[in-house]
Parts: C-alpha cells; structure tokens; sequence
C-alpha cells in the first residue's frame, strides 16, 4: 500500500488506539469505534509559497495532508473548485464579504467527489474488486463514477426519494442500483443485509467506501478548506455554513483548518455553522440542548435530500467541531431553503443545489440574528450543483407563480 510521509496511522475517535491502515480497512477493530487518518506534522514539509508554486487543478496538490500520494489516486482531476465572490449576498448579510465555494464544478456534480476519490484509492490500494455503500444520492452517483474509474464494480443502495439525475447516472457508470422504500436508512439497513450475508459468501470482497465507515471520505474532503484558505489569501474566514447532512466534510474541514494553522499556514480556525432543514434537524436540535449527540429524527419533512439524514452516526464529532470552532447550528423552512436558491441565481447568477441552499438561508438566518461582524468573511458551501435538483427548484418556482396569481 502506498502511503504519503506523514501518515503515521488510523486513530479511533472513541478508545484512541492507532491501527495500521495496511491491515485495518473499516472501523476500530478493538471497539467498532470511527478511525481518523491521523498525521505526524512535524513530517509534513509546506510552505504558502511552495503550495502557490502547484498547478490549481485538483485536491490532490495537498497530497502531503492526505493519505495516499498523488501517484495512487483514483482520481478525476475534483476539487480546485473556484471561490466566487457574492456582492449581493454580502449586502443582504451585512457582512464584508460572502463567498461560495462552488462544488458543483466537480466531476459528478457535488463535492461528494473529493470524498470518493479519497475512499476509492484506498480500496484500489487495499485490492478490492467490488465496492459498496448507502447514499442520499449523490456520494453513490459519485461512487459508481469512481468505481467506474478504477475498473470496479459499484453496488449502490439509495432511497426512492433520490433524485433521477443520481439514479440514473449510477446505472449509466455501470453501478449495480438498489432502490430501497423510505428514507437513507432503509437503503442503509438494505445495505447491511447484503453485506453481513455476503461475509461469508460471495459479497466477502465488497469494500465499503460509505459515510465514516471508510476513514478516507472525511480526509478527502477536508481539501475544501486547505483550498479556501489559500484561495483568500492565506486568510482563515470568520464563518463556514455548511449544510449539514452526516457532516463529512464539516468535520473534515474543521481537521483541515487545524492542520494549516499548526504548520504556520493560517491563523485561526473558520466558525463552522452547521445548516440543516427544519423537516430534518437532529444536529441543530443537539446543539440547542446542548448534548454530545444527536437524537434520531422520526419524521423527515424536507425536500433537500441531501441533507435529509436523519441519524448522523458522527454527531459527537460534529458538535465537538461546532464548540471548539466557536460556530454554531441553524435551522431554516424548505421554503426559505428554496427562495434562497432563487435569489442566488438570480442575483448572482449562480446556480446551488436545494441541499446547499440551506447554507444560503442559514446564513441569511445567522445573519438576522446578529451572529456575523459588519467585516465578517462567510463562505458558503454549495456542495452541489443547482441542476442535480432542477425538479425541486423548478416546482417551487411554479408553486410561487401559482400563489402571487390568486
Ligand atoms: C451529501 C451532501 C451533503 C451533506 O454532506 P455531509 O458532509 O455528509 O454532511 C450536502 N449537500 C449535498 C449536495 C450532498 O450531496
Ligand atoms: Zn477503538
């Protein structure tokens, strides 16, 4: 396996053992507990000007902060996403300045990408022949591309609830699909049941490259702040609002800030804010009472299927991420979700997702609330593009023309 310099192991979040990635591929062998890449940064030898030097062309310039070198990436050139600047945004907030970083210009349309690649080269690495995983939509979209990349086979639990775009784009790379009734999930439960018959059968080398069960998806996709720092100029932002679903990249790039700021890259860490939809808020619910983990959400009432997750199994990693970075949560309507991505493009002629448009009105919503400086940078998260959702978008377009008629 091949491995960058400053990798030095899988740490477990819960009893703090360190395994060795070679032989340990999915989840803490002595407790079960979550594992996180962990770096020796005394190893990692980087300067602005030595970063500044690299081509912009994908995540993997900061292969020095990422387990696998650039040499063994499953990779489609993702991430090296542009930061645009929204004047607009910035004069609704009352803030110096908004940015988007725009995910949506990823190979497979969402940031789900940088996650995969990340997971995908592990499994390569580890030599497996068949992946597989549960998603809301976009990371198995994402997944069977990368699979498809890797000469593997994907096999890919979704909701009924997912898109077309990322239903059909699954089998289109060649993905095996299972569409399963109801929510996240129930994919996910569909997911375990093919896995644990497969154990000793003939699905013993389906490799998971699923939500925090590989150790990778989280570290691929914390790039979203190493690149958002340097593309500011080396200058931390005040607030990242990202929207929330399992809070890979949240967590990810909390890690990220941490990392630049100890190799004298940036000072400070972003506020991280973490924006869910009120159909679907466990996180929220948490940090407004306050508890190191979430609650199970029963009844999902949003049409941000991105973000309509409702058992984020890493919780206690997302609200410590929330405290230590002194941001917050926030919790707005779909239709606020949803005229927040009009006004973007509409204003700024930028086209976000319905999931990241929860980023938009969250922010919006913090604003209100006093919760940003006159001088505040605030970068917003579109995590993906707005035509993976045109149904949506298009429908509440519609239902707004229906109701200014009567
Ligand atoms: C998966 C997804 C999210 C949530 O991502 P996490 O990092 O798991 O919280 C947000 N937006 C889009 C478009 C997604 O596909
Ligand atoms: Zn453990």
């Amino acid at each position: 396996m091949r491995t960058t310099e400053a990798f030095v192991g899988l740490r477990c979040v819960d009893c703090e053992a360190l395994h060795d990635p070679e032989t340990t591929t999915h989840g803490c062998p002595d407790c079960g507990g979550m594992l996180d890449p962990e770096y020796d940064l005394d190893r990692v030898d980087l300067t602005r000007e030595a970063i500044e030097t690299r081509r912009f062309d994908s995540m993997w310039r900061y292969e020095e902060l990422l387990p696998f070198p650039r040499e063994a990436a499953v990779s489609l050139d993702e991430g090296a996403t542009p930061l645009v600047e929204c004047p607009t945004l910035a004069d609704r907030m009352g803030v110096g300045a908004v940015y988007l970083k725009d995910e949506g210009r990823n190979p497979t349309g969402t940031f789900k990408d940088r996650g995969q690649t990340a997971a995908m080269t592990a499994a390569s690495e580890h030599g497996a022949r068949e992946i597989a995983l549960n998603s809301a939509g976009n990371a198995g979209q994402s997944a069977a591309a990368y699979a498809a990349r890797a000469g593997m086979d994907a096999h890919v639990f979704l909701p009924d609830r997912a898109g077309f775009t990322q239903k059909a784009m699954t089998e289109v790379h060649g993905g095996d699909l299972r569409v399963a009734k109801g929510e996240i999930t129930d994919a996910g439960s569909e997911y375990a049941a093919a896995m644990a018959e497969g154990a000793e059968g003939d699905r013993a080398g389906w490799y998971s490259t699923k939500t925090f069960v590989t150790p990778y998806r989280h570290d691929g996709k914390k790039t979203m702040a190493h690149e958002t720092i340097e593309q500011l100029g080396w200058e931390t932002p005040d607030a990242v609002v990202y929207p929330t679903g399992g809070g890979v990249g949240l967590v990810g790039m909390h890690k990220a800030a941490k990392e630049f700021e100890e190799l004298g890259l940036s000072e400070g860490l972003p506020g991280m804010y973490a924006a869910q939809a009120e159909g679907c808020a466990p996180v929220v619910r948490a940090w407004e009472e306050g508890t190191e983990v979430h609650e199970a959400w029963i009844d999902i009432t949003t049409a941000c299927n991105g973000i309509a997750v409702p058992d984020p199994g890493a919780s206690p990693l997302i609200l410590e991420a929330l405290a230590e970075s002194d941001g917050g949560a926030v919790a707005t309507s779909d239709r606020a979700i949803l005229d927040a991505a009009i006004e973007v493009a509409r204003t700024e002629g930028l086209e976000v997702g319905a999931t990241p448009a929860a980023a938009v009105s969250g922010a919006f919503e913090l604003a209100e609330r006093g919760e940003f400086g006159p001088d505040d940078t605030v970068v917003l998260l579109n995590t993906g593009a707005g035509n993976k959702d045109v149904d949506t978008l298009r429908a509440h377009l519609g239902e707004r023309e229906e109701e200014s008629r009567d």
